[in-house]
């Protein structure tokens, strides 16, 4: 009825472990090291002469395959995204922290192409880092992602605070005016007049250049949009342009907008993009 595990059925293993009517034969000083919650569940065999077993329900040998080629030093096998939420499961339910680390550095490595799923377990497995850092992908495509029955799984509190950050977004688009950037600016150059006109020009153009878009421009797109640093050609004024392309600029529109982060991932990235976010309460 039973058959044995092909990767990890060891000779001179000491303990079996039962998942899905698969035996594993196991060695209890690896398990002692990497997960000692699992022998927690050791039952003793039937008959003297059998060997101690553990049995794990819920979860697939395959699975359990790979939990074990993780913790043992003899293969290499990189979680997917077919079995990453089992294995975090795992994880989490045994404190195994081998394969935590490595579910951890697959999603890491692996969310921006697929940054829904990822969001859903980065709230799943309490990861607040991954958490805000696939929120950002999340929320720079809501509308889409909105559709996809993956966010129906997602707890109906974080799904509100994805709805409520992106409708203040969508709100503040609507509120964008060259005014909000321009009337409150004091000028230090000696030309305030024909500064002022060029920055009027240039945000003017800015505006109209998002509002002429489709609907669903990304919140990405509109921070490069507005916040890209132009020199604009003013005599005696580059301090004073150079302050408000950089601070200025940036401060109005926070005020509008609210925080934008780039990804951690793309620090080192010549211009990487700014995106919304929500973080977890801790
Ligand atoms: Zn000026």
């Amino acid at each position: 009825m039973s058959k044995r595990s092909d990767l990890h059925y060891y000779p001179d293993g000491d303990i079996l472990i039962i998942v899905d009517n698969t035996i594993f034969r196991a060695h209890k000083i690896i398990l002692k090291m990497a997960a000692p919650t699992l022998l927690n569940h050791e039952q003793q065999g039937n008959e003297g002469n059998e060997l101690p077993f553990i049995n794990i329900p819920d979860i697939s040998a395959s699975v359990m395959d790979i939990a074990l080629s993780i913790i043992y030093p003899r293969y290499f096998i990189m979680p997917t995204w077919e079995n990453i939420d089992s294995l975090l499961s795992l994880a989490s339910n045994y404190v195994i922290n081998k394969i935590y680390v490595a579910g951890v550095t697959f999603l890491y490595h692996n969310f921006k192409k697929n940054p829904l799923d990822a969001f859903y377990l980065a709230d799943k497995y309490k990861l607040s880092f991954l958490f805000e850092e696939t929120s950002k992908l999340v929320l720079d495509h809501l509308p889409k992602y909105k559709e996809d029955p993956t966010f129906q799984k997602l707890p109906l509190e974080i799904q509100s605070a994805l709805i409520a950050r992106h409708m203040s977004y969508v709100h503040s688009l609507a509120e964008l005016s060259v005014n909000h950037f321009l009337s409150t600016y004091h000028h230090t150059c000696n030309n305030p007049s024909f500064h002022n006109k060029q920055l009027n020009q240039e945000i003017e153009s800015r505006v109209l250049s998002i509002l002429d878009q489709p609907s669903n421009i990304t919140p990405s797109k509109v921070w490069t949009i507005m916040l890209s640093h132009i020199n604009i050609n003013v005599s005696d004024g580059t301090d004073c342009n150079s302050y408000f392309m950089s601070d200025h600029l940036t401060k109005k529109f926070n005020i509008m907008f609210g925080d934008f982060k780039y990804l951690e991932i793309d620090k080192d990235e010549e211009n990487p993009k700014y995106y919304i976010y929500i973080s977890r309460n801790k």
